[in-house]
């Protein structure tokens, strides 16, 4: 348990301080048309294995499940007995169906390059790849590692480890040779699937060269390398393979065998924001099946008219969840961009949102915070009139940025989808529905149709509305984990331990009822704050700060204090003109602002004007590392950081300011 947690007083909820009133009903011409309806939730409320069967029907099964749950709390069973190809699911049947001339990929690679993919080909190439894979040894239940860039290759990776019913784990790009070397061997991965470079802004990266030094001595009998940046590498003769041989050269036909509704489908480690990663186990059927769902209802997305794009790297679960398996699933036609939002200018997401027309747009609070930073003139540039729905996932989002989304980017038309979820839910929980329901800027409202959540207090019973506690899933659902790669103890430990006499899953996240009942998510519950026995959330002071003018982005820690247990200590980057202004004046307006908007409780005892802030490779803050600076200790692991660097300016700024 964190320092917040032990020091608790008498008050064990979380202290609800903020108030949003403002609210957005769905336009009327978008609710006429939308895929899913309010009914749904009576639907699923009252016979939940029947609203789970429709769903599941969705999909293409070889043999029809006999029974839709067995559960043993903590291990469930989803649509047991039925069997399934993932792969053939997400490619062929949308061909057998007479849609193989429908584009399933735009790609857009970072230098200028593209490429459009039909399901056609799709079909194609994963069938060539499985192929290839099979001949280096790779079947039924082997692991496979795969470290690439935003390319193609990757999904048709993944998708041919499914069609043979091998795990993938996909590392992403970034990560440094011990990361992938760890995730390798905890996996006990056969073949690690990677490329010779990878782009970044705007220059090739080598990749080969540190993947190589990841696999040494571990369990991976062959590399399987695509050619992307034609960047010299390295070559072991025997184990490496390229990719343009052995897949080039594979058939293009390959008969997909079915799966049981339970066989393992991915491991996918967390993205390690607040400790060591778990390697997380997706099966097959629920999964695919509440994958397919969300992507549909909360997206509305229509098949063969829309245009989706989803901005997540493929090394995290959003882009396991929603680039290739929910999309591919319902047949979507989508963007992928291979590199960086300012490469080779900041308007490069508007400039593609405007060349394919995308109308579904999907992306992280941190990248609007940045879009925000860098001026509401640049998406202005272009015409963004083919967005319908906008979506964020990965943080709580600040109701500034949700504004600034709502009116720069979706000119009040687009109804906007805060999703709340985990690499352990295996897709969205929490979240609109975008035809249904009036949405309020910052909160994500409620569970989806199916899926059951409850804030509760210490003792697991659900606070009253306007209060504050933790966020818990009461009921099982259908693309849950199934454990933590090889460790069931930890699994129980850290997920069903917390609330075992209910047998609530418990998410590790704060959230609060608003009068309403709809659900705000305070951030984790390490990282609340104990100010005089007041529980705060950090989320709802940055938010606090974010919405002043000056302010640009802002993370905040609780530092032992002697008097009031912890004080709140903010770190802020200032905004363009604002930024060279970070003397005492400019801090003492934003101490007052917090204490305005939210009230003096939660006034930071201290602020510190800082250029960047430690974030992980999918854009999270890490506040531990933060709180390690607060309270002058020595800062923790910061492998999972995106830039390492930047903890070192955040500590000489820190001496030198005290
Ligand atoms: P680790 O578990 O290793 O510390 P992580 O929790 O950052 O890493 P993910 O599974 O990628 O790994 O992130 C899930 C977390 O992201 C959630 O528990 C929550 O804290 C946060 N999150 C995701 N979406 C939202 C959202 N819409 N609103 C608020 N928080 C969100
Ligand atoms: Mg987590």
């Amino acid at each position: 348990m964190a320092e917040s947690e032990k020091s608790s007083g008498n008050s064990s909820a979380l202290s609800a301080l903020s108030t949003e009133s403002r609210s957005f009903p769905p336009p009327a011409e978008f609710a006429a048309q939308a895929n899913a309806t309010a009914e749904w939730y009576e639907r699923a409320e009252s016979d939940r294995d029947g609203f789970w069967s429709e769903q599941a029907d969705r999909l293409h099964w070889t043999k029809k499940w006999d029974t839709v749950l067995e559960w043993e709390a903590p291990f469930a069973k989803w649509f047991v007995g039925g069997e399934l190809n993932v792969a053939y699911n997400c490619a062929d049947r949308h061909v057998e169906a007479g849609n193989g001339d429908r584009v399933a990929i735009y790609w857009e690679g970072e230098p200028g390059d593209s490429r459009t993919i039909t399901y056609a080909d799709l079909q194609r190439e994963v069938s060539k790849t499985a192929n290839a894979l099979a001949e280096l040894g790779v079947g039924k239940g082997d692991r496979v590692a795969i470290q690439l860039p935003m390319i193609p290759e990757a999904v048709f990776s993944m998708l041919a480890c499914a069609r043979l019913g091998a795990l993938h784990s996909v590392v992403f790009g970034g990560f440094s040779p011990g990361a992938l070397k760890a995730r390798i061997e905890d996996a006990e991965a056969k073949v690690l699937i990677t490329s010779d470079g990878q782009y970044r802004r705007g220059k090739p990266a080598p990749m080969k060269e540190n993947t190589d030094e990841a696999v040494a001595g571990t369990t991976i009998e062959h590399v399987l390398v695509v050619k992307r940046t034609e960047t010299d590498v390295p070559w072991t003769e025997g184990r490496d393979v390229w990719w343009h041989d052995a897949v080039g050269s594979a058939s293009e036909t390959h008969t997909p065998e079915s799966f049981d509704s339970e066989h393992p489908l991915f491991i996918l480690y967390t993205s390690g924001t607040t400790g060591k990663p778990k390697g997380i186990l997706h099966t097959s059927g629920g999964y695919l099946t509440q994958s397919a769902y969300t992507h549909n209802v909360v997206f509305d997305h229509k098949p063969g008219e829309s245009v989706y794009w989803c901005t997540a790297d493929i090394g995290w679960v959003t882009g396991h969840t929603y680039i290739v398996y929910g999309p591919l699933a319902n047949g979507a036609t989508q963007v992928i961009y291979e590199g960086t939002p300012n490469t080779p200018h900041e308007g490069r997401h508007w400039e593609i949102v405007d060349k394919y027309k995308v109308s579904i747009y999907y992306t992280a609070p941190t990248l609007i915070r940045t879009f925000m930073k860098w001026g509401e003139d640049i998406p202005a540039k272009y015409d963004l009139s083919s967005l319908k729905v906008l979506g964020t996932v990965g943080e709580p989002i600040n109701p500034e940025a949700w504004m600034w989304f709502r009116e720069k980017i979706g000119k009040e038309r687009c109804p906007i989808v805060d999703t709340w979820w985990q690499t352990e839910t295996g897709s969205q929980m929490i979240a609109p529905l975008p035809g249904v329901t009036a949405t309020k800027p910052g909160s994500a409202m409620r569970a989806l149709p199916g899926i059951s959540a409850a804030v509760v207090d210490d003792t697991g019973t659900p606070v009253g509305n306007g209060e504050g506690g933790y966020l818990v899933l009461d009921k099982p659902w259908p693309s849950m984990l199934r454990g933590i790669w090889g460790d069931n103890e930890r699994y129980k430990e850290t997920y069903w331990s917390r609330f075992a006499e209910q047998g609530y899953y418990f998410a590790g996240d704060g959230a609060k009822y608003d009068e309403d009942g709809a659900i705000w998510l305070l951030g984790r519950v390490d990282d609340v704050m104990n100010i005089s026995g007041h529980r705060i959330s950090t989320t709802e002071v940055e938010s606090a700060l974010v919405s002043h003018p000056t302010v640009a982005e802002a993370a905040v820690v609780g530092a032992s204090d002697e008097t009031t247990g912890q004080g709140i200590v903010a770190f802020v980057i200032l905004r363009g003109s604002a930024a060279k202004d970070g003397g005492e004046e400019a801090i003492k307006a934003l101490r007052d602002h917090v204490s305005k908007e939210i009230g003096p409780i939660a006034k930071p005892r201290q602020i510190m004007v800082v250029e960047e802030l430690p974030k992980t490779r999918s854009g999270k803050i890490m506040r531990r590392l933060l709180r390690d600076v607060a309270e002058n200790r020595e800062v923790g692991d910061v492998s999972t950081l995106a830039d390492s660097s930047v903890m070192d300016l955040i500590t000489t700024g820190m001496k030198d300011s005290s």
